[in-house]
């Protein structure tokens, strides 16, 4: 792996930051007699920034390993064993592996009592996606061809930083509170942090942190939409194509008139909403009139009532389309998510912490780096992003992600620190190969430190974490968290067979396959 070298903030640059941002963090935590009883010290921003500083190789040696390893989500097997592994030898305990059927899935814990501080990790790879850490593309040489084209390799590495060095200081400075380090597996496909909102695992959490590498410095004071993701299969009846075509029923008409059906849909869906699909089987052989055919659709919106309205409607359109052409239809939503719900306090709060920190500062040799793969990309060579954003007035965009569900639980801000170059997308090879460099890795410790100090300020200043509170239950106000998996579904539908404990993922399909042979059979939905 071609690494570059790595350099560190310069020492001027971040000093008169931490200047300007002691006097600002010094008034928030000027102590109240609650906090002087409960916690006694008070912790200076640059004490925190110099405990990520310490573990900052920890941070690089986590977040290249992550990379290397490039598991795709529910296989992240040693992906999660490397992390666990990190947070018991760091003093950590493991309460919960396995999570809530996710066996990749884990929860950590440090210290005891209040407040809970929450913090997320990810470490899923994305499928076709692998790349060398070079500026072109180049398959890798050792075979692996997943790659972390979004970067969750340096969010693993970044936020284990963040709670290794809140930890360190816990100890040091005898502050109470419990740290709890979720392992949010799977993000990619089947989020776990949905299946854990399910379960009830944020409950008694105060508040919750977190981080995405991206092209650009922001608080994540946004709301991504919600969706859900849905199995349609039509069953039909197979006939050979060219003799006998009329004893035949192809399942693969049924998805062609459900298809057009939900793109004439999207004329009339709120301008929020987002249609995407892929046909998985279209049958085997253009002589054989197809038995059976499906589709997996992602549908999207600016709130899960305005998903489930659509969701709804997809049911009855799969309805439709198996009446047209005579086979029968599946329909299943098995997976979702809700949008992000913001957090002004904490918001405003990570804001100041992002300023104070700053860009990362880059060697010649990462400009270069950074400049070769925009050309690759065809975008303008204009390196790495020299701002940070001001703070989003929470507007609403396409994606999605299952931070969503943990945020209508717990108040839950994040931040988003460049990874790669400007005008370069996550999700691209482009992105796995910055990811894989010791710009990735100057992100991870960047954001490492943003989530270090607005975590010690939910440890330590109550006055601030009754704000945070406040702002969360009047935007919860009324609502009741239901969630968007039902309690029927024990593990995630895209499981392999020999990693379930709750029996065979075809579950659902194999009772839909036996109902699909009574005749009368007919039904949009697998669980009654
Ligand atoms: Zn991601």
């Amino acid at each position: 792996m071609v690494h570059i070298r790595q350099e560190s903030l310069s020492v001027n640059h971040l000093v008169a930051r931490l200047f300007v941002c002691f006097l600002t963090i010094s008034l928030f935590l000027i102590p109240s007699s609650t906090l002087a009883a409960e916690s006694k010290t008070i912790v200076s921003s640059e004490e925190v920034v110099n405990a990520v500083e310490k573990v900052s190789p920890k941070i690089e040696e986590v977040g290249m390993k992550l990379w290397e390893l490039s598991e795709v989500s529910l296989l992240e097997v040693e992906s999660s064993k490397y992390l666990k592994d990190e947070l018991k030898e760091n003093g950590f305990k493991i309460t919960s592996e396995g999570t809530s059927g996710v066996p990749t899935a884990f929860v950590a814990e440090f210290g005891s009592g209040k407040p809970v501080l929450g913090i997320m990790l990810e470490y899923d790879a994305l499928p076709e996606l692998g790349n060398e850490a070079v500026p072109h593309k180049e398959p890798r040489k050792d075979g692996v061809t997943a790659g972390h084209g979004c970067g969750h390799n340096l969010i693993g590495a970044g936020a284990l930083g963040a709670a290794l060095a809140i930890k360190d200081l816990m100890e040091d400075k005898k502050i109470a509170g419990t740290l709890r380090v979720y392992g949010g597996a799977a993000e990619e496909t089947e989020g776990a942090k949905v299946y854990m909102a399910r379960d009830g695992f944020f409950g008694d959490v105060d508040a919750m942190l977190h981080w995405h590498p991206l092209n650009a410095a922001s608080v994540m004071n946004i709301r991504t939409a919600a969706q859900s993701q849905m199995y349609i299969e039509f069953i039909g009846r197979t006939a050979h194509a060219g003799f006998t075509p009329w004893l035949g029923r192809s399942a693969l008409d049924a998805v062609e008139i459900f298809l057009v059906s939900v793109n004439m849909m999207r004329e009339h869906v709120r301008p929020t909403a987002r249609i995407h699909y892929i046909i998985k089987d279209g049958g085997v052989a253009p002589n054989i009139v197809p038995e059976k055919a499906s589709v997996i659709l992602t549908y999207r919106d600016a709130s899960r009532a305005f998903v489930e309205e659509g969701v709804a409607w997809l049911k009855e359109t799969a309805k439709g389309a198996a009446l047209a052409t005579q086979t029968k239809a599946l329909a299943v939503d098995y997976y979702g998510m809700y949008d992000l719900l913001p957090n002004t306090p904490l918001a405003k709060r990570m804001q100041e912490h992002l300023e104070m920190v700053g860009l990362p500062q880059y060697t010649e040799e990462e400009i270069a780096f950074a400049k070769n793969l925009q050309k690759e990309a065809g975008v303008e060579p204009t390196g790495m992003t020299d701002k940070i954003k001001p703070l989003p007035d929470e507007p609403t965009v396409g994606g999605s992600t299952d931070v969503g569900d943990v945020s209508w639980q717990t108040p839950t801000m994040g931040v988003l620190m460049p990874a790669e170059p400007e005008g370069i997308g996550v999700h691209t090879w482009m992105a796995t190969a910055s990811h894989g460099t010791s710009i990735g890795v100057k992100s991870a410790v960047g954001a490492a430190k943003v989530l270090a100090l607005a975590g010690m300020d939910i440890l330590v200043d109550r006055a601030f974490l009754e704000q945070v509170k406040k702002d969360f239950e009047k935007r919860t106000a009324g609502f009741e968290y239901k969630s968007p998996i039902d309690a029927k579904i024990k593990e995630p539908v895209g499981l392999p067979d020999e990693m379930r404990s709750h029996g065979s993922v075809l579950d659902l399909k194999e009772s839909f396959h036996k109902q699909a042979e009574d005749d009368q059979f007919y039904r949009t939905k697998y669980i009654d």
